[in-house]
């Protein structure tokens, strides 16, 4: 037998090894091994297995690593899946569906070592006469049944020479037994029962439980893909939990996907306590990158043995190793933070519908504010709406209103708080509720901006505001390149005003100026600064919650699931900021920032409160989220993207070069692009609008087998209009044009056949020869156009 084997070093090719007859049996498709390469030992994972090979003189495997296949071969379909689709090299799709922790060996026999536990027994007859020391120990492993020698040493302080005389009087036993390191351990989690559910959840749950029911048919061949779309505080935990006890109860495990930020030890809480009681003690894995490196090891084994059979997890989760998969959930499914940065860059949502889709397993996306991707879906029929209209326990949507910021702006600019949210806090403050101060400061806030009127300089040709670069004093729009100065006074005919240039504002000068207008109020930052240490997000809301705190200040880490009672008001402090990124999904980013934030408020008995500070307050995400109308905003919002030929209307390729002498990264650029329309074609010469039908079949219907025909035909059509609907644009400079001394352009394609563009673009890039100072990335679906 042969075995095919992915290297862990980047050459895009996989190798064909012997197997020993030492080593027959043990190696199946997904095992990890260590062989020859060159004159070194390198890891590897089979990808294949053959009868022949078409190399002679084969060289042998020289070790299995781990006795379990660690990528099950489901999960190396779907790594191909990855590398195919994401246009990225096979070794560095499979490097990410295997966290570190388990790919290294050492670490796998370190988890693994036999640990000594001192377990207490039952006392039969008299009890001993103890020594009060002797006493001391007893009582802590009596109140702790069993505990690691280790541990026991250093929380009573004693040595083993004490617990040796405890188990000559036959109190404990002191065993060796494979130990398991779980990062919850110490958490007392009461379990929870399942809530009886209003109309709507109930009705939400029949239709996904129907769909786990029901196997692929002919008539029906795809698992179903559900968007459960509920407004902040309407129960979609709830709705999932019963979902999973349904895949439980048909021997199935599941996967739920939640973002990075709301792993937070209160959402993790809400599933162990479900599943964690009696005999289910084991069912759920928590996978995040806050855990340890032997902790990550010790929670995917036990996902692999199927001893926990519900996984939630941050976004590399979706690789978990769970068989046989009934259901994926992606809470949250519109968030950014889904989608990696760095190759492959996957969207861990898109990525969760194609597992479902081949280990047909039912997946439910939840959202108070839907993706447009996923809504349009629903749209045209992919994805099942399920609605979850009202708050539980008619809870009413807190009311929100919208100040004007070029009315509160005095002769020395805006001020930080207009008089109506500084006359908000008092008031919350005398009453003793408490009040979450957002401003999402993150990112480059440099959109031209006049602060009196509103006026915002937008790209004439791509509807995107412009770019500000301070040192050219120029305005830029990175997606076609048009360029224009600075005007030197607001160009709105009836403003003029001359102080058009917007003053940078964080989070810390909130703070300051809070510290000033309210000396006695307790006040507690929440940011990327202020949050280092992995305690510190657990401590800063513990003490808000038991109302240590009356004022919370952060940036969008404080956006999402957090649910506190007594806070009754919510202020965004600058809602623009996110209006006027230079992205097209800006519009969509501000009404689900502004829909999230707003939600944290009212979430108990007082009605709540929120205030928006906007420069542009008749921006429709600003109105739309003010009146809480989500299909408002996709409706008006998808016209735009519709003229303009954006997602969801159809899909992104973004490719970017990077280099440190502006003149050969800008160069290439224009090479490449020549290349491109050599090579692909592109829509007439109006860059824009072509009649081609939106159609995203693509991705996640028959279509993919389709245009992967396609693109394996000869392409003898004069090289020209290989896509009827591709636009070009570009090349321009990035958003942030020079990051860390790189100076990076941009070139963004645009098509309903991404499959396709990804097949034939990898083509390109292998035949692309570029300087060796610069190179090229590849985003499919980019979510950050920076
Ligand atoms: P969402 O995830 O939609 O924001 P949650 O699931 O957090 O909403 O629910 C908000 C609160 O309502 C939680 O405290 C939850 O326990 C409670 N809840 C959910 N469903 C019900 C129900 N059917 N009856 C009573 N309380 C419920
Ligand atoms: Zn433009």
């Amino acid at each position: 037998m042969i075995a095919r084997v992915s290297l862990e070093i980047a050459l895009r090719k996989e190798f064909d090894y012997s197997i020993p007859p030492g080593l027959a049996g043990q190696i199946e498709v997904g095992s990890r091994v260590q062989v020859p390469f060159r004159s070194r030992k390198i890891y590897g994972t089979v990808t294949a297995l053959a009868e022949e090979s078409a190399h002679a003189e084969l060289k042998p495997v020289l070790k299995v690593i781990g006795a379990q296949t660690l990528v099950t071969p489901k999960v190396l379909k779907l790594a191909r899946w990855i590398a195919d689709y994401y246009c990225c090299a096979p070794e560095i799709a499979l490097k990410s569906v295997l966290p570190e922790a388990v790919r290294k060996k050492k670490e796998t026999e370190a988890g693994w070592k036999k640990q000594l536990f001192v377990r207490a027994l039952m006392a039969s007859g008299k009890f001993p006469k103890l020594t009060p020391r002797q006493q001391e120990v007893w009582n802590i492993i009596e109140e702790r049944r069993e505990i690691l020698l280790t541990e026991l040493l250093e929380l009573a302080e004693t040595t083993a020479a004490t617990i040796r005389k405890l188990e000559d009087r036959g109190l404990v036993e002191i065993a060796s037994q494979i130990s398991e390191r779980d990062p919850y351990a110490r958490e007392q989690i009461l379990p929870t029962q399942p809530l009886p559910l209003n109309p709507a959840q109930a009705a939400a749950l029949e239709k996904i439980k129907a769909a786990m029911d029901t196997p692929p048919s002919t008539l029906n061949p795809q698992p179903s893909t559900f968007l459960l779309h509920g407004v902040t505080g309407s129960g979609k935990t709830e709705v999932y939990l019963q979902a999973l006890a349904h895949a439980l109860e048909q021997d199935q495990g599941a996967i739920v996907l939640v973002p990075e930020i709301s792993l937070t030890p209160q959402t993790v809480e809400r599933f162990k306590a479900r599943f964690s009681s009696g005999k289910l003690q084991t069912l759920v894995a928590v996978l995040h990158s806050h855990l340890s490196a032997g902790e990550r090891h010790d929670e995917w084994h036990k996902i692999r043995q199927g001893r926990a059979r519900i996984v939630i997890g941050a976004r590399s989760a979706i690789f978990a190793p769970v068989e046989p998969l009934g259901l994926i959930i992606v809470d949250e499914e519109h968030e950014h933070t889904y989608k990696q940065e760095e190759a492959p860059r996957y969207h861990a949502r898109d990525v969760a519908i194609m597992r479902g889709r081949m280990e047909n397993a039912v997946v439910v996306l939840g959202s108070a504010t839907p993706s447009l991707e996923s809504y349009y879906n629903c749209k045209k029929g992919k994805y099942t709406l399920l609605e979850l209209p009202e708050r539980v326990d008619n809870q009413k949507m807190p009311h929100v209103r919208v100040v004007d910021m070029r009315q509160a702006t005095k002769e020395k600019g805006p001020p930080i708080f207009s008089p109506q949210l500084k006359e908000a806090i008092t008031q919350r403050l005398e009453r003793g509720e408490q009040t979450i101060l957002f401003l999402n400061r993150r990112g480059y806030s440099t959109a031209l901006q006049c602060p009196k009127c509103g006026y915002v300089a937008t790209c004439p040709n791509c509807s995107l505001a412009l770019t500000y670069h301070r040192p050219e004093q120029k305005l830029r729009c990175h997606i076609c390149g048009f360029a224009d100065a600075v005007p030197a006074a607001c160009p709105n005919a009836k403003c003029k005003n001359p102080a058009i240039r917007y003053a940078g504002l964080g989070t810390q000068k909130v703070e300051e100026t809070l510290a000033k207008l309210f000396p006695n109020a307790r006040v507690r930052r929440m940011d990327a600064d202020t949050m280092k240490r992995k305690d510190d997000y657990r401590k800063t809301l513990g003490d808000f919650r038991v109302g240590k705190t009356d004022i919370l200040v952060g940036t969008q880490m404080i956006a999402k699931g957090l649910h506190f009672p007594n806070v009754t008001l919510v202020g965004i402090i600058y809602a623009d900021l996110a209006l006027h990124q230079p992205d097209f999904r800006a519009g969509e980013r501000t009404f689900q920032l502004l829909t999230q934030v707003a939600g944290r408020a009212g979430r108990g008995d007082v009605e709540g409160e929120v205030f928006v500070q906007a420069f542009a307050p008749f921006h429709p995400a600003i109105q739309y989220a003010r009146r809480h109308d989500f299909t408002g905003f996709y409706e008006q919002e998808i016209e735009f993207r519709e003229q303009l030929k954006y997602p969801p209307v159809s899909r992104v390729a973004l490719l970017t070069l990077k280099g440190r002498n502006e003149d050969k990264v800008k160069f290439s650029a224009e090479h490449l692009k020549r290349q491109l329309e050599k090579n692909l074609g592109s829509a007439p010469a109006s860059g824009v609008v072509v009649s081609a039908p939106a159609d995203d079949t693509e991705l996640f219907g028959e279509g993919a087998k389709q245009s992967a025909r396609d693109a394996r035909a000869p392409q003898t059509k004069r090289g020209q209009n290989l896509f009827s609907d591709l636009i070009i644009a570009g090349p321009a400079p990035a958003p942030l044009l020079r990051a860390e001394s790189y100076y990076r352009y941009q070139i963004m394609l645009r098509t309903c056949a991404m499959s396709k563009l990804s097949q034939t673009l990898a083509k390109i890039i292998e035949t692309l020869v570029l300087p060796e100072d610069v190179t090229l990335s590849v985003d499919i679906d980019p979510v950050n156009l920076g």
